[in-house]
């Protein structure tokens, strides 16, 4: 694992090579890895037949950065976008090998979760081990403690919070290479016609 207060940029791209991006060095508190272990991201992957990327307990990897420092730089048209109901998280993934790409709220909010699958090293060399977990009422099985990470839901939550106000305030949230205008790049393919389908 490297040290220091800065994460050397590293490059992204799915399983096929078509779609290739990059996360731009940046400073180490304006990323944050963490495991979730929601329903709606293992619906994500199992739509996008990618459950082989989740771990043990269902639980999702996820690097969390502000939009600003990622870039796509080939297979623009090779990327796609499912919600699992209209008006929920954007989930990107490329629809030449079905690699889950990353999640976004919208373009107001400076956060993409990039997936463990798009970032073609391992994340614990390129960032270290993850900060904690999310949601782990929703593991599948009970969730051995070294994988919950040494912060409750509720530290992981309000450091969340405040790294989304840091970032906001920065201006961290433009550009984004998944909305154009506020719009998203891709018009969402939505999973379930409505909100009782979740989960
Ligand atoms: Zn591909
Ligand atoms: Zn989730």
């Amino acid at each position: 694992m490297r040290s220091g207060m800065m994460i050397e940029g590293f490059k992204l791209g799915c399983r096929c090579g078509q779609v290739t991006g990059r996360i731009a060095a940046h400073p180490r508190w304006q990323g944050n890895r963490l495991t979730c272990y929601c329903q709606d991201c293992r619906a994500y992957l199992h739509h996008l037949e990618q459950a082989d990327s989740l771990n043990d307990f269902g639980g999702t990897d996820i690097y969390q950065v502000p939009p600003a420092h990622v870039s796509i730089l080939t297979g623009h048209d090779q990327l796609a976008c499912l919600q699992l109901t209209k008006g929920g998280v954007y989930r990107w993934y490329s629809k030449c090998c079905h690699t889950p790409v990353g999640n976004c709220f919208s373009s107001f909010w400076p956060m993409v979760g990039i997936i463990h699958s798009f970032v073609r090293e391992p994340l614990d060399t390129l960032v270290g081990p993850t900060s904690g977990s999310v949601y782990c009422r929703g593991a599948l099985g009970r969730l051995p403690d070294e994988l919950k990470g040494t912060r409750s839901q509720k530290v992981m939550v309000l450091r969340l919070i405040t790294k989304l106000l840091a970032w906001k305030l920065c201006g961290k949230n433009s550009p984004s290479v998944f909305f154009v205008n506020g719009e998203p790049l891709a018009a969402p393919q939505q999973l379930y016609s409505c909100p009782a389908g979740k989960g």
